[in-house]
Formats: structure tokens, sequence, C-alpha cells
């Protein structure tokens, strides 16, 4: 399955130009298979095992290559690090105000929400973020653990 959307990704940036490399590749897969909307550190920790001579800036190079190819989206929070996944179907999220883990979740989109603020306002509307705050299971669990 993530073999295959892997497969789709590399024919996609092979089709604008643009060079794979084994870090290029490697970050990728990494994505493709994370649920955790890691942030480009975790990406660095997660692959500097395999590639001793890689540095998180090659991993941010290689993060703006794959969004600019629209196969990685980026989410900003703040003044918090980035954080990337390859999921580009509509999708929400949920976030853990304790550990600030990030869930995705399905609903429909609120594509009247666009239209009504597009009608109120005069701007031409481009999209909309939408999240969820609370605590997650685990971190609940810890709590009741801890008293
Ligand atoms: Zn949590
Ligand atoms: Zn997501």
């Amino acid at each position: 399955m993530s073999e295959e959307k892997l497969q789709r990704a590399i024919n996609t940036l092979k089709e604008s130009g643009v060079r794979i490399t084994p870090q290029r590749h490697a970050v990728l897969d990494y994505l493709l298979n994370s649920m955790i909307h890691p942030t480009a550190d975790d990406i660095y920790k997660a692959l500097e095992g395999k590639f001793p001579n890689m540095s998180v800036a090659t991993v941010y190079n290689n993060l703006r290559v794959l969004r600019e190819n629209g196969l990685v989206r980026e989410l900003t929070y703040g003044d918090s690090s980035s954080r990337f996944e390859c999921n580009l179907s509509d999708h929400y999220h949920i976030i853990c105000e304790s550990c600030g883990k990030i869930v995705d979740f399905h609903y429909p989109s609120l594509d009247e929400v666009e239209a009504l603020a597009q009608r109120v306002t005069g701007f031409t509307v481009s999209h909309h973020r939408m999240e969820v705050y609370g605590i997650c299971e685990e971190c609940q669990q810890q709590k009741t653990v801890e008293h």
C-alpha cells in the first residue's frame, strides 16, 4: 500500500525532473509510513543512523523540494517547529495539549464556511484550517497513574 504510494510519489518527482537522491527517497519513505506528523528534527533523528553525513539542513531542503512538488504538506503552529505529512487527502487534526501529538480524523470538509466567509468579507478564499485540541488517551492514562 505505502510501497505503491512511494512509487507514485517517485514518479511525480521524476516527471518534474527532480533527482531522487538516497536521502530524498528515505525522507519520503519515512513520511509515508509515519502517522505522527514529524518535525524536520524528528525525521533527522530517525534517519541519521542510516545517513551519518546528512544534516538537518539537508532534511529541510528535501522537505522543501517535496512540498514544492505537492507531495508533502507543511503544518505550522505558531512558534513551534513545522510538522510535515504526506497525507494530502482532506482531513482535520486533533492536537494533544500535553504531548503535542497530532492525530488525523475525517469529517466532511466545511465548504459552507468558506463560501460564507467569502460572501460576507469579499475575500477570495483559498483554504481553511481547523484544529481540535484536547488530551490524548495516553496522556489521560499517565495522569491517572500519577495520582
Ligand atoms: Zn498526549
Ligand atoms: Zn494529518
